[in-house]
């Protein structure tokens, strides 16, 4: 690790003390796979005029924030990693988090990308400059002006603390999975964890025999699939290094094998039936216990919220010091969770492992639009992107990993590099035009949004259970509700057609656009 990587850059101006704004073409905002990935793409590309804000002290987004004990990835390490950049020594089937946060800084030191990479800088604000046709950029380290603005502030980035009443007066100690307190000693302490997801799941076997008692609050029982990780051999390792096209087939079947399963996902159901056998035999063969295994049996379709991969997560729970509480939260005093049946557990410690907010970040309501409307204003009904990367009224803004791009099923790599060609595309047309500024048409937006939700429709995410994929308004705004190669080949190139293309005044007239 490069202390460059480790350490907030240094020096950084004062916002609003009246510097001018440093000014760059590209400002990127977030160091994650995103942002780093579309650093690479940038320099291979040879431009330099960007930079890469980062807010932690650190690069590596997902894999630099959750350090959570057993965190772990839940898609094979050859597939979630860059095309671009295999890795022949990953050293297990499915990463762990350290490694795949050495992965990224690794690639941070050899793409020579620290020089562009401010840490310690939050964006705390962006508008549109119509006149000057730049954006504003404030962080906390002082301001920008660019030409262009990627958001990567990633999906799963902004921890979400459950709204229970008295939590945030709770006489104990309370953490979020995302910011694991590991100078907190957990040995023998009475512990609750409320929630039962992707993150919970990983920690709760690695603390359950170290704590003295642990509440584990559930709210819906998820799928949980066996696990087929495994360290990785010398041989492999070898093969793999010595003959990449080796490797280029093995992730080539990953992919394809993710793919046939999505048909289970968005066309028949007879595949995720199957699927559920297997979770509900390893569910019986888990927990002997009758009465504990009806508290965990799912009630809803496989693949409607993520299918979880565990080999531990059920033993752990029949451990005698372990408690699965399936009644609702009805309010915390003191050390005490009361529950909506008037019953009580006195704990030390919360670990919330309770999401991100995912359809409502809080980036949506820094950033502002040509109509001066923050990106939650204008889209009360529901954050629409074309292609999952251009906004109504953004000009020159891309946002990766934008709504409609999640995947349940496969790699969000593969979608992020996706995304980094489309980028690259519209660099290029940008260049060959002259183009100062785009922003996506209205009607185009609305008819591919109506496109994709027409393909929700019908789908197991659809099906009928509470997900983060759901915005408040209940619509799927997170999903990629289709082949992940689609995807790949709709944002092949930029489609100057749906855009409005100005130059430094002029709107590009329709032949030209065309
Ligand atoms: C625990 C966990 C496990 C996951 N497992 C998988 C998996 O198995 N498979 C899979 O496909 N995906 C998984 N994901 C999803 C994962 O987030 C994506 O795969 C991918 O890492 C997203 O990359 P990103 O760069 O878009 O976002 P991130 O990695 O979240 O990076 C965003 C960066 O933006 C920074 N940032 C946020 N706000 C600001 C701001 N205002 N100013 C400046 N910087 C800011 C953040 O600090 C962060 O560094 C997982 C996510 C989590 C949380």
């Amino acid at each position: 690790m490069t202390p460059a990587a480790t350490a907030p850059a240094a020096p950084a101006r004062r916002a609003g003390g009246g510097a001018p704004p440093e000014r760059a073409r590209i400002v990127i905002a977030g160091g994650g796979f995103a942002g780093l990935g579309l650093a690479i793409r940038l320099k291979q590309a040879g431009i330099d005029d960007f930079v890469v804000l980062e807010r932690a002290a650190a690069i590596g987004g997902t894999w630099q924030a959750n350090t959570y004990p057993g965190c772990q990835c839940d898609v094979p390490s050859h597939l979630y990693s860059f095309s671009f950049a295999p890795n022949p020594g990953w050293t297990r089937t499915y990463s762990r988090q350290p490694e795949i946060w050495d992965y990224l800084r690794g690639l941070a030191d050899r793409h020579g990308l620290h020089p562009h990479i401010r840490l310690g800088h939050e964006l705390t604000g962006a508008s549109w400059d119509d006149d000057e046709q730049r954006w504003n950029v404030q962080t906390s380290r002082g301001d920008w002006s660019a030409q262009i603005l990627v958001d990567a502030t990633g999906p799963l980035s902004h921890p979400k603390v459950p709204a229970i009443r008295g939590l945030r007066r709770f006489e104990g100690k309370v953490f979020h999975s995302a910011e694991w307190d590991h100078d907190h000693d957990l040995s023998g302490e009475r512990v609750a964890v409320i929630g039962t997801g992707a993150s919970a799941i990983q920690f709760v076997p690695r603390i359950a025999g170290r704590v003295g008692e642990l509440h584990v609050f559930q709210r819906t029982a998820p799928w949980v699939l066996p696990h087929t990780d495994r360290p990785t051999t010398r041989l492999e390792r070898r093969i793999y290094k010595a003959l990449p096209a080796v490797q280029k087939a093995v992730r080539a079947g990953v992919y394809a094998g993710r793919e046939f399963f999505l048909l289970g996902f968005i066309k028949d159901r007879r595949f995720m039936a199957g699927a559920e056998r297997v979770a509900a035999a390893h569910l019986r063969k888990q927990v002997p216990d009758r009465e504990l295994r009806a508290k965990l049996k799912p009630h809803f379709r496989l693949g409607c919220k993520r299918i979880l991969l565990s080999n531990d997560w059920y033993p752990a729970l029949t451990r005698p010091n372990v408690d699965v509480v399936t009644e609702d939260i009805s309010h915390i005093h003191g050390r005490t969770i009361v529950l909506a049946d008037g019953s009580e557990r006195e704990v030390d410690t919360i670990i919330l492992g309770t999401g991100f907010h995912v359809t409502d970040p809080p980036t949506a309501r820094l950033v502002r639009g040509r109509d001066g409307r923050t990106i939650a204003e204008a889209s009360a009904t529901g954050v629409q992107a074309y292609r999952g990367a251009t906004l109504a009224g953004l000009p020159n803004l891309f946002k990766l990993i934008g709504p409609n791009t999640g995947l349940g099923h496969s790699s969000m790599i593969y979608m992020i590099e996706a995304q980094l060609n489309y980028v690259l595309d519209a660099l290029r047309v940008m260049d060959e035009r002259a183009v100062a500024t785009f922003e996506i048409r209205p009607e185009a937006l609305a008819a591919y949004n109506a496109r994709v939700q027409s393909q929700m429709a019908g789908t197991v995410w659809m099906s009928g259970c509470a997900s983060w994929y759901l915005d408040a308004n209940g619509n799927n705004t997170t999903i990629w509700p289709d082949f992940t190669f689609r995807y790949r080949r709709q944002t092949r190139r930029f489609d100057p057609g749906a855009y409005v293309l100005r130059r430094s005044a002029d709107v590009v007239r329709p032949a030209l656009a065309a």
